[in-house]
């Protein structure tokens, strides 16, 4: 047998076809299109920064230094068998649970839309997905989750990018009927009305995943975890491989986690912003006729069936939104926009102040 001569014709096919990561558009004053925290990092990561560390040597295998701190972080330190998974962004623990528990040809279901990087990871890992639409009132579809049977139900809550909040039980029924492994994505944890770590305790199928990318300003260090039971984690870390995160970002972590004040309560203090501005941003936006989708995140839905063209006005104007298109029509908001939106990022009021004067600006 003769192999093509190029690497192009090498490739696998499903890598092929993926495409890479499109970066936002060049420079801007305000980038509102990614979730991250618009405050910047806590002081007790950037001290920590500035002091100098070892990196002639590997970190730890696989961030033990910090799973008594995680765990105690989102409560669950007295919880029995349970423990963390550290990855590179919670995007690593998310791929690598794909890949730990899903082989080539298994399926993965979830509610649409949900977080982008999911039919990705599905992908890579070769896993089938079984996509449903959310229900009118953006609650999962638990009953058509569960009739899905399939090996992992991925569940985003709050949900991105419609920002909006879950409920406890459409979470409980899929976490008690679900045949397979429950991934629950509580990336925006630190805005929400409600968690579900604690259903981590509940079964040995459940994976909770968190991420210091967004509440936690720290989304260039590239640090996640996962909460499960420790067989299962241990799972994950074996799919993950070892040395995944960043001796850095171990450090500043450890520093944020048991530093009150310049730490954990200083990003306390800036979600409490982000709820406050989230709620003056939905009421400004609703006063401009426009309507939104309820928010538990720190980022606001605007359908709209004009996305684009304002996305592009905002940003020729220095104002960086995401605009999405191909939404379930499914979904009565959705089908009044075309199934097009847009998704802004919740900051301080001056720069909210000067995302609204700009979108009056483009014209809605
Ligand atoms: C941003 C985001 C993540 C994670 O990002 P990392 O930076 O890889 O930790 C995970 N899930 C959702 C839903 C997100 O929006």
């Amino acid at each position: 047998m003769t192999l093509p001569a190029d690497a192009r014709a090498l490739a696998r096919e499903d890598v092929a076809r993926l495409p890479l990561h499109v970066p936002d558009p060049g420079s801007c004053d305000i980038d509102l299109a990614d979730n991250t925290c618009l405050w910047g990092s806590p002081p007790a990561a950037m001290e920590s920064l500035t002091q100098a560390a070892s990196v002639s040597r590997y970190p730890s295998l696989y961030s033990e230094p910090l799973r008594g701190s995680l765990l105690r972080y989102v409560g669950m330190h007295e919880a029995g068998d349970i423990d963390v998974a550290t990855g590179c962004g919670s995007d690593d623990v998310l791929d690598s649970a794909m890949r730990a528990f899903g082989a080539p040809g298994d399926s993965i279901a979830w509610c649409a839309p949900t977080f982008s990087m999911i039919p990705v990871f599905a992908q890579l890992n070769g896993l089938r997905r079984v996509v449903v639409p959310l229900r009118e009132d953006f609650d999962l579809d638990a009953e058509r989750l569960v009739d899905a049977r399939a090996r992992i139900t991925y569940i985003c809550a709050p949900n991105n990018p419609t920002g909006t909040a879950v409920s406890r039980a459409a979470v409980e029924h899929v976490v008690a009927q679900a045949v397979g492994i429950v991934i629950i994505d509580e990336a925006y944890a630190e805005f929400a009305p409600e968690v579900f770590v604690d259903l981590a305790a509940r079964s040995d199928r459940v994976i909770v995943t968190r991420t210091f990318s967004k509440a936690f300003g720290l989304a260039g260090l590239r640090i996640g975890f996962g909460i499960g039971a420790g067989a299962t984690m241990r799972h994950i870390e074996r799919a993950r491989g070892p040395y995944k995160v960043g001796a850095i970002a171990e450090r500043a972590v450890e520093a944020v986690l048991s530093d009150q004040e310049n730490g954990v309560g200083w990003v306390g203090a800036q979600a409490r912003r982000v709820i406050e501005n989230r709620g003056r941003l939905i009421a400004a936006l609703g006063s401009l006729g426009m309507t939104t989708l309820p928010s538990a995140a720190n980022f606001v839905m605007i359908p709209h069936a004009a996305a684009r063209e304002i996305q592009r006005g905002l940003a020729t104007r220095g104002v960086l939104v995401r605009a999405f298109g191909g939404l379930p029509l499914a979904i009565p908001e959705f089908a009044r926009s075309d199934g097009r939106a847009l998704r802004v990022g919740v900051g301080p009021w001056p720069m909210m102040e000067r995302f609204l004067a700009v979108l009056v600006e483009v014209g809605t």
